[in-house]
């Protein structure tokens, strides 16, 4: 049935600015915090586990399942000092990612996506920033890797709503991560043979700072 109240339309979770982009940086502490708080703590899942190398299954049912692996993803990406997290980090085969990640102004981002899907940007307005990426699932390893510096994602909220989220700089990295992360790619996998291999080797002479799922 349609709405005939347009304000109604548009009400996700979070507040839409004028452009009907999700406006995630109000209230980030109390919204971590109450995710977080709900949630466990899992261990991590790392680079050769195979819920990490291939493509997470859409999430099509929203309630209280869904509400509790966000608080999980939460309490997790806390106890690993994450800025993101991906569902199948802690080993959960679900396009779901959760963020908590400043932009390259300081300005704090959280929130969740469920569903997401990079937008694809004209060449044109690509501008490549080549920043030192890291991730929770190839612990202690950093590498350089060019990336646009501006990014968009569709998708959906907790709650199923349709949201439109936008970034720049530290935080346009981070959309683009943890969404290649629900399709099966781990940012390693864009790096050189060479880099990559560094990558590993700096994750295998180093312990991770947290709990993670040993790979058989
Ligand atoms: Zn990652």
């Amino acid at each position: 049935m349609a709405q005939q109240d347009t304000d109604q339309q548009h009400a996700g979770v979070l507040p839409v600015d004028d452009e009907g982009y999700v406006v995630d940086t109000e209230d980030c502490e109390e919204r971590e915090t109450g995710w977080r708080e709900r949630g466990t703590s899992r261990p991590i899942t790392v680079v050769g586990n195979p819920v990490l190398h291939k493509e997470c299954a859409d999430v099509t049912e929203f309630g209280p399942e869904l509400e509790e692996l966000i608080a999980d993803m939460f309490a997790s990406q806390r106890t690993a000092e994450g800025v993101g997290l991906a569902a199948n980090q802690i080993g959960v085969s679900r396009k779901v990612f959760v963020y908590d990640c400043p932009d390259d102004d300081g300005v704090r981002h959280t929130g969740v996506v469920v569903n997401p899907r990079l937008v694809e940007l004209p060449a044109a307005a690509r501008r490549l920033d080549d920043s030192n990426e890291g991730c929770l699932s190839v612990p202690t390893a950093y590498a350089p890797l060019a990336r646009p510096d501006y990014a968009e994602v569709t998708g959906q909220d907790e709650k199923g709503n349709p949201i439109k989220v936008r970034g720049t700089g530290y935080f346009a990295r981070c959309l683009q991560h943890e969404t290649d992360h629900l399709y099966g790619y781990l940012y390693i996998d864009r790096l050189s043979k060479r880099d990559r291999k560094d990558a590993l080797r700096q994750m295998a002479e180093n312990e991770p700072r947290y709990d993670v799922v040993a790979n058989d």
